[in-house]
């Protein structure tokens, strides 16, 4: 299996849009090198992971067509992993689709179906996975987990425990286990540390590759629903203790916000043994 890293950082980018900031400063300075876009992933050049706004540019950078892509799994609904007025360009007029099949199918929770209503047709299609189930798509094995994200105070849906606590989420983010030919992959953006009953799931599951959210970078993480560094080296051994990771398994840390990110050098540090994305980065395992 393949990963494609297409876009490497969260919702403000980096350099982010707006920011004077040191760390947006340093990535200008270092060209295309320190550029991080909206994240976005891409398995094998069949399984697209998430649709930010950074993805026309990513198609271009990597010489990908998204016409020929199937299938289009989303983690959640937050603006940087899911553009979705793009993704319905993928319609008559705006797209001639010279490739059979045509259809491209959207996969997501209930939100993303929400969102996509209205805009599907003869070449978009959208279905609704859940956590703990797991799919066929094109020959993946994809199990759908929980994410702690989309965390809220109020209500009572789609409730998760993260380090003891209950949170309640606005919708049932996701992260995704995919699995080809013995091989195994974790992609867990955007969430916090994993919960009893993912790591339940995945026990005993030996993981090839566990791509993990940094978000906080070299901060220390206070608040639930991203990691970084600290929460990044629990995980590693949470899986360890869970039988899922052992030292042949990759870990990447992925998904950083300019807050955090003093570089990759930096960062590295704070990360033995763990690779540190960037985009246009591509790994077999
Ligand atoms: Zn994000
Ligand atoms: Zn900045
Ligand atoms: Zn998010």
């Amino acid at each position: 299996m393949k990963l494609l890293y297409l876009g490497t950082a969260a919702a403000e980018a980096i350099p982010a849009l707006f920011c004077e900031c040191e760390a947006c400063q340093k990535a200008r300075s270092l060209g295309r090198a320190g550029i991080r876009g909206r994240a976005g992933s891409l398995v094998d050049g069949v399984l697209k992971i998430d649709f930010g706004p950074d993805s026309y540019r990513q198609m271009l950078d990597n010489g990908l067509s998204y016409a020929k892509i199937h299938s289009l799994l989303i983690t959640h609904t937050h603006e940087d992993h899911l553009a979705v007025d793009e993704v319905a360009l993928r319609r008559q007029v705006t797209a001639h689709i010279h490739t059979e099949p045509k259809l491209m199918t959207v996969y997501g929770n209930a939100a993303v179906g929400e969102k996509l209503r209205g805009k599907t047709g003869e070449m978009l299609a959208f279905s609704e996975i859940k956590p703990f189930v797991s799919y066929d798509i094109e020959g993946y094995t994809v199990t759908p987990l929980d994410a702690v994200h989309c965390c809220t105070a109020e209500g009572s849906d789609f409730p998760v425990i993260c380090r003891g606590k209950l949170y309640h989420r606005s919708e049932n983010a996701l992260i995704f286990l995919i699995e080809k030919d013995g091989k195994r992959l974790l992609y867990a953006h955007d969430t916090d540390e994993l919960t009893t009953e993912d790591l339940s799931f995945l026990r005993g599951k030996h993981l090839d590759l566990v791509s993990l959210d940094c978000t906080n970078g070299v901060l220390r993480s206070t608040w639930t629903g991203h990691m970084g560094a600290d929460r990044d080296k629990l995980t590693r051994q949470a899986l360890r203790d869970f039988g899922a990771a052992d030292e042949k398994t990759i870990f990447v840390a992925n998904h950083f916000s300019h807050n955090g990110f003093p570089g990759e050098e930096e960062l590295q540090r704070e990360l033995p043994g763990f690779l540190i994305s960037h985009d246009g980065m591509e790994i077999e395992f």
